[in-house]
């Protein structure tokens, strides 16, 4: 056995083996020693190998998925060998041969297909990155739901591509992309899967396509580069080489390009807070307020609409033309969703039947799936649709004889596993009924021998039972025991088994309608099996038409959800076309009106924004004390954009926008330090890149660029960027900064208005009033809200002080060098003691005799050591 174990293991030198024991997974080794820690389960030894003990330890096999889950969450990958015969059947082989084992799977965290070990409302990518020369490709494929995609990429863009689709894994061709891209997918903490170069031959890779999707070109699909190809035929050979030759269900790929889609790179996501939060969950995100999706296919849908709105007018106008029906047809909407609820997730147990790690559960998800479609196409009937449901409805239809055969074949609520059978309702196969009949029957028919053996031997408490071992057998008390094997009872009754106070009988009888039921038993759990496959197949040949009613009924869901949303928050129809318009009337900021709300407090107070250009940038720079709202207006100005071109209503009265290419949004030196750069790098490294890349249909959104170093340097560096972003990138801007000085510009640039957010001062104390209107702040009120946050009054008191002394010496033309004298001593301290002495301490008189220019810097360093020694 050690020995077929130390085969296969060479095998997977990367992975845990999961080696098949009976009821048990087993590791040994290294493996045992690793997961013993990583799963903290007890680890003990088995045997020994060259003269040590070999460490072992072991998982149960039905509750692997947990431990699976565990290991794969911690970064390890776990190949699973099973047993491929049972013991009587290798035994049949010869005399002592080890039971044929082998890997039928290498569980990777990208390539997951149980329901307890993906998340239901979010896809699992798997990502294969391809360089070749001139060009460079991404493919990505969840294999649970069969989603395909493939893209041409430039190296700048990978990052915002990795960022948008967060992927489980990432396989890459060992050499100098795996090189190239290590560090970036260490920030992310992808898993990186080096891969032999052999996989991403295009050639080969072009083959393997053509095989999977069983065409002779690849034509029909669409014109692909030679990177794109070996992006694609890579992964397919990765998913070959994971689940051992079972190809998952892959749908057509579908061939996507930059220009499609707004540009939103990772720190504009994160700082946005797009599908998490900065403290990293989904609470406190976009799309934790927009998803009113009632099915986890819709959920998934919705969160990559929300990381890739589209940029395609057409596509943005059908979806709010449906959008606009599914508000108006409030009831209908309303009844969709109600089936749309008790939609189970199609995508999930296709892909698990194609693996053939399905059961009856799976059947069971299509029927039911497919019986609210067909609810959902009548609810609809004769209804002049828009484009879009009517080819959502059109997919859901066409599977009723399908439907027909789930119906009459399977019963309500399954059983989980195939093989406990009890899944195929009564009536729909005949033989299978004829073997139920038997085995039941038989039972009953034990049921009357205990009664007619209990009278024959006159011990009325008499049982018959059944065990694995013995199968069934009549047990008695070893009191009553005697009886039964005294003469004339000896005879019938054929003793099996004594133990501690039970004795075992059976009968000639007995055994026959044991061996009865068991053959009727055994008979109709194969019928049930072949059906199963038989059903499995017919839905199988469907998939991809079942993939489609997938697709319809998440598309609805996110129809009906945003039709909910828009209702419930008084959202607005925004107005989108290819113009530079960016005029809202008040907008408000969805997530923190949200939070106003829960917390039952201040409403929210709506903002008007108008960025609307014609030639040239339109920039507003934000002006306004800490804590009054500069931040949350602009970044509502960038959801709304951003919800708009997914194809939503959004948070305001009106909304007039000009198609946005990219979104960018910046915050001044927050802290980054996970990333290990220093904020005011990161800050930089970020502003460049917006600079460098923004056009004149950006929307860039800066929230005090410069904080993050000295007032001149930082007020000098905001300065250049927003003239910048004026003359070259020409974008449309919000800015938000603390520097006063830079409201000189909007005299200047003549795209640059002032705006700011007031506050009313009402006895010493600042209100906000949360209001942006045009013009510049007054001041900062910076101590004011210093107050607010509970700083000691002492030290407000001495703060308004400084600051007043300060303000007085810039007016007189000073500038900041007030001389120290002009500040008295700070007051904080308690109030001096009376009885203290006021004369000069040694201290002092020696400080004053000292007259610096005088010294030479050896007699400095001595007098330095005088004082030392007089303190
Ligand atoms: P700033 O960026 O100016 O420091 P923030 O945008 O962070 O200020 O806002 C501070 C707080 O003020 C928010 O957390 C929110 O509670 C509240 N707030 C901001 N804008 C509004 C608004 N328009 N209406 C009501 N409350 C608001």
């Amino acid at each position: 056995m050690m020995a077929q174990y130390l085969d296969i293991k060479a095998q997977y030198p990367d992975a845990l083996l999961f080696y098949r024991m009976g009821d048990f997974y087993e590791m040994f080794f290294d493996d045992a020693v690793n997961a013993a820690e990583a799963l903290d389960i007890s680890l003990t030894k088995r045997g020994k190998h060259n003269g040590d003990d070999i460490p072992m330890c072991g998982v149960p096999f039905h509750a692997a998925e947990g431990y699976l889950l565990t290991l794969i969450r911690k970064g390890f990958r776990v190949a699973v060998g099973e047993q491929l015969e049972t013991p009587a059947e290798a035994k049949k082989r010869g005399g002592k041969t080890v039971v044929n084992r082998d890997v039928v799977r290498l569980v990777t965290p990208g390539t997951l297909t149980e329901d307890s070990l993906l998340e239901a409302r979010r896809h699992n990518f798997l990502v294969s990155y391809v360089e070749m020369r001139d060009q460079a490709a991404l493919a990505w494929a969840d294999i649970s739901t069969g989603a395909f995609h493939v893209m041409p990429v430039t190296r700048l863009r990978l990052s915002p591509e990795l960022a948008r689709l967060g992927p489980s894994e990432l396989i890459v061709a060992d050499g100098p992309a795996y090189d190239h891209i290590r560090p970036l997918a260490d920030e992310y903490k992808i898993p990186l899967t080096p891969l032999g170069k052999a996989s991403f031959d295009s050639t080969a890779a072009e083959k393997r396509i053509c095989a999977l999707f069983k065409v002779s070109a690849l034509d029909g699909f669409g014109t692909f580069s030679r990177a794109e190809v070996s992006a694609m035929g890579a992964m397919i050979d990765y998913l070959d080489i994971t689940q051992k030759g079972k190809l998952p269900l892959l749908q057509v790929p579908e061939q996507e390009s930059e220009d499609r889609v707004m540009q939103i790179d990772a720190a504009t996501r994160r700082n946005l807070e797009l599908t998490r939060s900065l403290s990293g969950g989904r609470s406190g995100s976009l799309l934790s307020v927009v998803d009113r999706t009632v099915t986890p296919g819709g959920g998934r849908l919705l969160e990559q609409r929300l990381s890739s709105p589209s940029r395609n007018l057409e596509v943005i106008h059908g979806r709010l033309a449906a959008l606009d029906f599914t508000v108006t047809q409030g009831q209908l909407s309303e009844q969709l969703r109600d089936a749309l609820r008790h939609s189970p997730d199609l995508d999930r147990a296709l892909s698990r039947l194609a693996l053939d790690r399905g059961g009856p559960r799976d059947l069971t998800a299509i029927r039911n799936g497919l019986t609210q479609a067909k609810t959902i196409a009548s609810l609809c009937q004769e209804l002049d649709l828009p484009r879009l449901i009517a080819e959502a409805i059109g997919n859901l239809q066409g599977f009723d004889d399908l439907l027909a055969v789930l119906d009459a074949s399977l019963v309500a609520e399954p059983p989980l596993l195939t093989r406990d059978g009890g899944f195929i309702a009564t009536g729909y196969n005949e033989e299978l009924d004829q073997a139920r009949t038997l085995r039941d029957e038989g039972r009953s028919v034990i049921a009357a021998m205990q009664k007619q053996y209990a009278e024959h031997t006159g011990i009325t408490t008499l049982k018959i039972k059944h065990n694995n071992v013995l199968g069934y057998f009549i047990e008695t008390t070893a009191t009553h025991a005697a009886k039964m094997l005294s003469a004339p009872l000896s005879e019938s009754y054929i003793h099996r088994q004594t133990t501690a106070n039970q004795v075992r009988f059976t009968t000639v009888e007995l055994s026959e309608i044991e061996t009865k039921i068991l053959n009727a038993g055994n008979q109709a759990l194969e019928i049930e099996k072949r059906l199963y496959s038989v059903l499995s197949g017919s839905i199988l040949e469907l998939s991809a038409r079942l993939s489609g009613a997938a697709r319809g009924l998440a598309e609805l869901d996110i129809l009906t959800g945003l039709a909910d949303l828009a209702k419930g928050e008084n959202w607005n129809r925004p107005q989108i076309d290819s113009s530079r318009a960016f005029e809202i009337a008040g907008g408000r900021h969805p997530v923190v009106e949200q939070a106003l709300r829960q917390q039952g407090g201040n409403a929210f107070i709506a903002n008007d924004c108008d960025l609307s250009a014609t030639d040239g940038a339109a920039i507003w720079l934000l002006t306004g004390p800490n804590m009054a709202g500069k931040s949350t207006f602009l970044r509502q100005n960038a959801l709304i954009a951003l919800l708009a071109q997914i194809g939503s209503y959004v948070p305001a009265d009106s909304a007039h926008i000009g198609v946005v290419s990219q979104l960018f949004s910046r915050v001044g030196a927050s802290d980054d330090l996970a990333r290990g750069r220093s904020t005011f790098m990161v800050e930089m490294v970020e502003t460049a890149a917006i600079l460098n890349q923004a056009d004149d249909r950006a929307l860039v959104i800066l929230d005090e660029i410069g904080r993050g170093t000295a007032t001149y340097d930082g007020l000098s560096i905001a300065w250049a960027t927003l003239e910048h972003l004026h003359e070259t990138n020409r974008s449309r801007a919000l800015f938000a900064t603390h520097y006063h000085e830079l409201t000189q510009l909007s005299a200047t640039l003549k795209g640059v208005e002032n705006a700011t957010v007031t506050v009313k001062e009402w006895q010493g104390d600042v209100i906000f009033l949360h209001e942006v209107r045009k013009g510049a702040a007054d001041r900062s009120y910076g101590v004011q809200v210093a107050k607010l946050a509970g700083l000691p009054a002492t030290v407000v008191a001495r703060a308004r002080d400084v600051l007043e002394m300060l303000e007085q010496a810039s007016r007189n033309g000073s500038g900041s060098k007030i001389k120290i004298d002009d500040l008295p001593l700070f007051a904080a301290a308690p109030p001096a003691q009376p009885a203290v002495s006021t004369a000069p301490s040694p201290l002092e008189t020696l400080l004053k005799s000292v007259h610096p220019d005088e010294l030479s810097p050896r007699e400095a360093l001595e007098m330095l050591y005088r004082l030392k020694e007089a303190d």
